[in-house]
Order: C-alpha cells, then structure tokens, then sequence
C-alpha cells in the first residue's frame, strides 16, 4: 500500500455548506453528535442488513455497537462504529460531494440571506459536515467490511481534504474530531452523556463510553452503555414521549426542526407491525419533483430500506418515520414486497394511519406554536395545508380507495370569504335553491375573482370555489361529486341556473330576437370559435369564452401544452350578453365588415378576461385603433 497523501478539493456546495457550519453562531451546536451517532447507526443498520445475506461478513466482530472516545488532554472526541465502513473511493464521494442532486439544487437557489439560515439547510442533511461545527479538523478512520485495506481522510474544512492509506483492526469508521478550544467540553463525560441521552436514547444500537469512577487507588476505568437502545416504535406508546419524538424524528429525518404532527401505531391480529409516521413542518424546495419518500422499513427490527415505495404510495411521500413487519420474510427484496400479499395489507394500514391523522388535525382548533422564531395561534391543519396540500391533491387523484375520506380533507380557496374552505363548509352554506359546487380555475386568485364567468352565480348568491393549483380542475374531475352534490365548472357548458316560469319565457324571447344577430356572429367568427350564444352566465361583461361542458378547460389544454403534451386546438363557445350596452349596439349594425370587427373584438375581450392573448395581436390593434378613431 502506498502512503502517499492525496488532496481533493470539495464540491463547491460543500464548500458553501462548511463555510456556513464553520462560521455559524448556531446555538444548538451539540447536534454534530447526534448527526454523527445516527450516521454511525445507519452503518451498522446496513451492515446488519447485509450480514443478512452475506453470514461472513461479521467475523467474530459480532456484537454492533458505538463507542466515543475522549481524551481530554488531545482534546479530542471520536465516534466509532463496527458497521458498514467506507472504502477510498465512498470516502471521496461521500464526504466531498453532495450527492444528493435535491441538496445541491437547493444549495445553488438559496439566497444569502437564506444561507444563513441553517435550520433551512439542516432539513437537507448535512449531517456529518456539522462535525465542523465543534471541530476544526475531523480525521475519518474507515475499513469496509470485507476489506483488508483501511483509508484516511482528514480535513480542516479549507477547501480540500485529504486521502492517506491507514491501519484500523477491523471494519468499520472513526470520525476523529479534534475540538475547538471553545468546545473542548466535549472531550469529557458529563456534557457527553448529557448530549446522548437528549438526543439519541432511543437508538437502536448500544452507544458506550469508558469512565472513571472512583477515586485515588480506588479509581477504575468502566465501559458504560450511555443509551437505552431500544427502538423507540417498540415501547409502548404511553411511555414515548413527545420530547423522545421530537428528537427521534429529527435523527431520523435530518431535520432540525420539530415535526408538525406524528402517529405511533400498532396492529395485531393476522398480521402485526408497528409504525411511527411523522409529518414535517416545512416542506422541501422540491416537494414536487421529488419522488423519493421518507418511510424506513425494518423487518423484526431489523433494517431493511431506506425509501419502502411499495408500502408508502408515492402521495404520501411527505411522511417521515418507520415502519416494522413481524411479518416479512427478512431477506425481502424490491420484488418479494411487490408480490407479496403482506405488503398491500402494509400499504393499507399506513395510509389508514396517515389519513387518520390529518383528520385528527383537520379536527384540531388553534393551538400554540413557535412559527418564525414566535409564539402565535394557529391550526396546525392550515400549516399542514399550505406545506403539503399539493401532494394530498395528488392523493385524491390517484388513490381511488381513499378518494372520498381525503375529498374531506381538501381545502379550497372560495368567493365567500378569504382563506381555506372545507367542501362540508361549502355545501353547509348553499342555499336551497343551488344545486351544484361551482367553480373556477384560474392562475391567480385575483383572476379568479374577476372571472366573468361567475357573476351570475355570485349575483344569485350562489358561492364559487376559486382554482389556483394547476391540478385543480384534474381533481374536481376526479372527485365529480362531494357528498352527492355534483361539481359543475363556471366556465364549462350550459350554465343551467334554476329559472322562474317569467324568467324562462323571458329567455325564450331573448333567443328568438338574438337568433339572427347570432348567425351572423357565427358567421364572422367561423375561424375561431364553434358556436355564438346567449349568456345565462354574464351580468356585466358583455362576452365570455366557454367550453364543452364534458372535455377540457382551455386552462387544462394550456396546463398539459406547457408541459410538452401535445392537445388538439379546441372550438370553443363565444356567449354574448344581451344586457349589455356594446352588444345591444350589435343589433343595429348593418355593415357587415363593421360587424365583423365588433364580434372579433368581443372575442378578444373575452380571451383578455381569462389572461389568454388576443388570438391576433396585429389585428386586436388594428380594430382598436380604428374603433377609438371613430369614437
Ligand atoms: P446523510 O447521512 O444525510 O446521507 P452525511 O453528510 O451525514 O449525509 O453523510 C454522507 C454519507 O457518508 C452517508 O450517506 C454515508 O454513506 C456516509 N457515512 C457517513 N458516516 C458514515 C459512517 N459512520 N459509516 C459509513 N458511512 C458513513
């Protein structure tokens, strides 16, 4: 083995995320230690895993475990572990790179002020760069299980690091870090044990620490378990406590923050297992794209993977926690879990649990929360909402099983009154006579309001559900109907609003006397719409686009073109109204290249009122100039 010394420089995110870790003034700093233990369980949770298999790989190192190490006089403290190890190339990659292309991204968008922010950037697992933290330079000590060669790297978060062949026993890491003089009470006991038992109690694996006890002649040195190392799921859930989760849930999740909500669960009978799901409070930058979710399943207590899609729909991949089957067999692969019976019962008590909590919370009145630093009342359904409400619409559209229960849950913006809406508060406010969930979808909340579509229902009193989520509308197609009360677009079909007997005939005569006007438009518009009629929808604007009441919106066309679908050009329905003062102009219109220029303008004016663009821009322009130089 040759010992030459190898220098790398970092990634230049990890370069920016040392930079904010050595300069921070974070005031939680001991959370390096629980960073580095829990790295250090998952270790021995992978080689635990891989022992599974491979029966070798153990040796007579049998016994898992952690150990810290401190020398008080070296002021150092070292976190060592017998589980997976690092071979030269992973100690490259994984302690000079960010690899995860999510925490990347996020490092790249973040503004300065952002940056500073390291609650924001702890949610994105930083893990062992908080070493940096309490450390001015950190040596890794690793052998991979199975190896017979040991490698170093050192750093002291300047730039680069470096890789040296080394010795070590046997597999497994050190993490030597060699403290700061203003953390130098980490190389001693008491703030040790205080630091473990705050954080990490609950892991699974034994964390030891040699001690003194006694005095003079009488002193010995003694090995002492620092931790409970009982998986926290397994306790029962009267002696959990809400403290035990909080800092489970932020070793799990790498968050450092608290979890808005969780659930710890247990089921017995046919099948049992036990879970504990927690919901974060602060959605990642990417909650969209990204696809990988946060459930870990274990198996007989055993880990097992990391991101168990097959028993965690994908919706529901804002859920961080775990899941443990006595179940499954315990060399269970990707393909044995999609096959297997026990997995779609798993599947089903976990989004049972999951649905069963946000209605615990949907239920919840205010309560005190610390938000931005402050105490303040609020629903923790709403912060729920407004961090994740986009992937629960996702459930309602593709979980067909739970459709109706997460159809309760959603919340919508409405003409009612500002903020949230439950669909139950919606139908609770209709009046006898609306027989329909109207709404409109539009890209802003101000364009939904001014939609001219809904000034009609909003006259009659009749509420409208304003659509912003570009999802929306996918959504109330899926769900058709809430609690028997179908849901009719404001922008889509015959609004068929309930009429008098004198406002029926009233109608009636407006068709015949509008009939030839209508011919005429229709006419002169061929090229671009299907149809002109008369408005039921309209009190103040003088016209509206509209479409098919069965097919898609114009909105959901141009939804599906921005994403690179291609939509056949749809004919759409031009509606006049006949009360208004430009329309009744039309009637006297003889000149037909006059008319022509007229109706092409209302239907311009109805493209500007949805935020769409006169289909000929030249020609808009043209007509309004003309128009205006007449006037
Ligand atoms: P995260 O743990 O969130 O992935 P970290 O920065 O904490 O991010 O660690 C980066 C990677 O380094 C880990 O994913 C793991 O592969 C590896 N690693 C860190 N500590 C150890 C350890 N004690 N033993 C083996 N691998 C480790």
């Amino acid at each position: 083995m040759s010992s030459t010394i190898e220098k790398h420089v970092f990634q230049a995110e990890v370069n920016e995320v040392l930079s904010l870790v050595v300069n921070s003034l974070y005031s939680h700093r001991e959370v390096f230690l629980r960073e580095l233990v829990s790295n250090a369980a998952d270790a021995l949770d992978q080689l635990n895993f891989r022992a599974l298999t491979d029966h070798a790989l153990l040796g007579d190192d049998r016994e898992l475990r952690i150990e810290l190490i401190r020398d008080e006089s070296a002021k150092t403290l070292t976190i060592r572990d017998n589980g997976v190890g690092m071979t030269r190339d992973e100690l490259i990659g994984n302690l000079g790179t960010i690899a995860r292309s999510g925490s990347k991204k996020l490092m790249q968008s973040l503004s300065a002020e952002q940056k500073k922010d390291l609650t924001l950037i702890g949610q994105f697992g930083v893990g062992f760069y908080s070493a940096f933290l309490v450390a001015d330079s950190v040596t890794v000590v690793s052998r991979k299980a199975g190896s017979d060669e040991t490698w170093i790297w050192e750093s002291q978060a300047k730039g680069d690091f470096e890789i040296r062949a080394g010795e070590r026993p046997g597999r497994g890491t050190d993490i030597v870090l060699h403290l700061k003089d203003d953390a130098a009470e980490y190389a001693s006991e008491w703030p040790v044990r205080e630091v473990i038992r705050k954080y990490s109690d609950y892991v699974r694996w034994p964390i030891r620490m040699q001690v003194e006890r006694g005095e003079g002649a009488e002193k010995k040195s003694e090995w002492q378990t620092l931790n409970a190392a009982r998986a926290l799921w397994t306790k029962p859930k009267s002696e959990v406590t809400d403290e035990q989760h909080r800092e489970f849930y932020k070793a799990l999740s790498h968050d450092w923050q608290e979890p808005l909500a969780w659930t710890h669960f247990k089921v017995e009978g046919t099948h049992e297992l036990t879970g504990l799901l927690y919901i974060p409070s602060q959605a990642p930058f990417d909650l969209v794209e990204r696809r990988k979710g946060g459930v870990r399943l274990f198996v007989k207590r055993v880990f097992i993977m990391d991101d168990a899609q097959e028993i965690v729909p994908e919706w529901l991949r804002f859920l961080r926690g775990v899941v443990d089957s006595e179940d499954l067999p315990l060399n269970v692969s990707r393909e044995i879990l999609q096959k297997d019976q026990t997995t779609r019962f798993i599947k089903k008590q976990v989004v049972g649990k999951a649905i069963g909590l946000l209605e615990e919370l949907a239920a919840e009145g205010e309560v005190e929360r610390e938000v931005d630093g402050e105490k303040q009342k609020v629903r923790r359904y709403e912060l729920f909402w407004a961090e994740f409400g986009k992937l629960l619409k996702e459930g309602i559209y593709h979980d067909v099983e739970s459709r109706d229960r997460l159809a309760k849950l959603l919340r919508c913006h409405s003409s009612a009154a500002d903020g949230w809406h439950s669909l139950a508060d919606y139908k609770g406010r209709m009046p006898a006579a609306q027989k329909s969930i109207y709404y409109v979808a539009a890209d802003s909340l101000a364009a939904a309001k001014a939609s001219p579509h809904i000034e009609a229902l909003q006259k009659r009193g009749f509420e409208v559900l304003l659509l912003t989520d570009a999802i929306d509308e996918w959504i109330v197609d899926a769900l058709r109907s809430f609690d028997g009360v179908p849901f009719v677009s404001a922008a889509k079909g015959v609004l068929d609003l309930p009429e008098s007997d004198a406002e029926k005939q009233a109608n009636e005569a407006r068709q015949k006397l509008w009939a030839p006007v209508l011919e005429r438009a229709q006419k002169a518009l061929a090229s671009s719409v299907k149809e002109v009629r008369v408005t039921t929808r309209l009190t103040d604007s003088p016209a509206c686009l509209v479409s098919e009441a069965f097919g898609m919106s114009a909105r959901q066309a141009r939804v599906l073109r921005e994403a690179g679908q291609e939509v056949p050009d749809q004919q759409r329905i031009l509606e006049l109204n006949p009360e208004h003062p430009v329309v009744q102009k039309l009637q006297g219109l003889g000149d037909e290249a006059q008319f022509a220029d007229w109706v092409a303008l209302l239907h311009d004016q109805a493209l500007l009122a949805e935020g769409a663009l006169p289909s000929d821009p030249a020609a808009f322009r043209r007509r309004l100039a003309a128009l205006m130089a007449k006037a």
